[in-house]
């Protein structure tokens, strides 16, 4: 039981002292008083949310996209190869054309 100046007022109040005497702060000993933390608490459980959010939109938006657009453009990428008996004869062509010039 000792006494400390109340941050609001500094009327001498003791520590455990709920209210100040003085001027009715709550938690008067205390720096903050209960509400002023629970509003940091608040804002910073805020600020943690948007982080935890923004990280995992960043993750989607940067892993989770392109490998969506993998799977939705591998029926594409999987069309079975020719066998080189079968290639077109387009290439060959063009490269008598080259020689031409
Ligand atoms: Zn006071």
């Amino acid at each position: 039981m000792s006494l400390t100046p109340c941050r609001a007022c500094g009327h001498a109040v003791d520590t455990s002292a709920l209210a100040c005497p003085g001027c009715g702060a709550t938690d008067p000993a205390k720096k903050i008083s209960r509400q002023e933390r629970d509003l940091y608490f608040s804002i910073a459980h805020t600020i943690v949310w948007i982080c935890v959010l923004g990280a995992v939109g960043w993750g989607l938006w940067t892993v989770g996209i392109p490998r969506l657009r993998q799977i939705f453009d591998r029926p594409v990428a999987l069309q079975p190869a020719l066998p080189d008996s079968m290639q077109p004869i387009a290439p060959a062509l063009s490269e008598d054309i080259q020689d031409d010039e």
